[in-house]
């Protein structure tokens, strides 16, 4: 029964997808969401030969008009058993522009009901004989502020905010099993990863292009170690990028991981969207 709930929590990957309203001036758009059901989103695939249709399936699928604490409140439980030294993953990812820093960190004008997962994760309510320092908290905000500043932002066709780069927080916590007197050590990484669109679109060259070439070797390896995961292959291939050498300790294992996929609804973004699912489906 034991050897059954270790097997059960190994590889414990969820995937969730999120889709982003319509900004201010777009409304008059059809959305290439066609519906949302349960974990199941279906697609509008704008095929050239009539109307197609494609379904995929995801442990959870959030609406547009999901909130920040309906989204966070299906995340609280994975944040929780950092607290009871589990380690933990929480991916962004998706195409510039499709609601990845929006579900980690929040809108620009930050409120406190815009807050994202990256704040709620550390404002966390814990027990008060928990370890977690009040103190450190804005500490840590800040840090992530000046780690949020220091992301490379690369003008490209798609979008000039477009994040060329991976943003990485990670909290290490201590604390004390007051039961049985053990030390728990936990660790959590939230990633905002960089924009998965492909690189033809971006009509970029030179740094901007092989910038572009290994962001996406570095999510395809993200996705392969994933998957590989998923499936519980005996071989994981972590070593074929950076990223998933630093993560190593934290998927895998008795690690807990979570995917935000997110796309936007734009029928201009149809192939990228399909692309983004396909990805994800891959890793569910
Ligand atoms: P990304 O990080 O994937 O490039 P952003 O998070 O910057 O995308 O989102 C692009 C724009 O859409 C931003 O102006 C953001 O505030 C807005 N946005 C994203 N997701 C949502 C959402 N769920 N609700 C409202 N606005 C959103
Ligand atoms: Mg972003």
């Amino acid at each position: 029964k034991l050897y059954n709930q270790v097997q059960d929590l190994k590889g414990n990957i969820r995937v969730y997808c999120r889709v982003r309203p319509f900004l201010p001036g777009q409304y008059n758009q059809l959305s290439t969401v066609d519906h949302i059901e349960e974990g199941t989103i279906t697609i509008n695939t704008l095929a050239k030969n009539g109307k197609g249709r494609k379904s995929f399936s995801f442990n959870k699928v959030f609406g547009p008009l999901a909130t920040q604490e309906e989204v966070f409140s299906d995340t609280r439980p994975l944040v929780r058993s950092v607290l009871d030294g589990y380690n933990v993953c929480i991916f962004a990812y998706g195409q510039t522009g499709s609601g990845k820093t929006f579900t980690m960190t929040g809108p620009n004008n930050l409120t406190e009901t815009s807050q994202g997962v990256n704040y709620r994760a550390l404002g966390l309510s814990v027990p008060e004989a928990s370890l977690v320092h009040v103190s450190s908290t804005s500490d840590v905000i800040d840090l992530m502020n000046i780690g949020q500043r220091n992301r490379s932002v690369g003008a490209t066709a798609l979008n000039d905010r477009s994040s060329r780069s991976h943003s990485c927080l990670t909290v290490h916590v201590q604390g004390k099993d007051l039961t049985s007197g053990n030390t728990l050590r936990g660790c959590m990484h939230l990633v905002d990863l960089a924009g998965s669109e492909r690189v033809d679109k971006s009509e970029v060259t030179g740094d901007r292009l092989r910038e572009a070439q290994h962001i996406n070797k570095s999510l395809s390896a993200l996705g392969d170690v994933i998957s590989s995961l998923a499936q519980k292959s005996s071989h994981v291939p972590y070593r074929n990028s950076k990223l998933t050498q630093l993560l190593q300790d934290s998927l895998g294992g008795q690690a807990k991981t979570l995917m935000f996929v997110h796309i936007s609804p734009e029928p201009d973004a149809t192939g990228e969207t399909i692309s983004t699912l396909k990805f994800a489906e891959r890793v569910a």
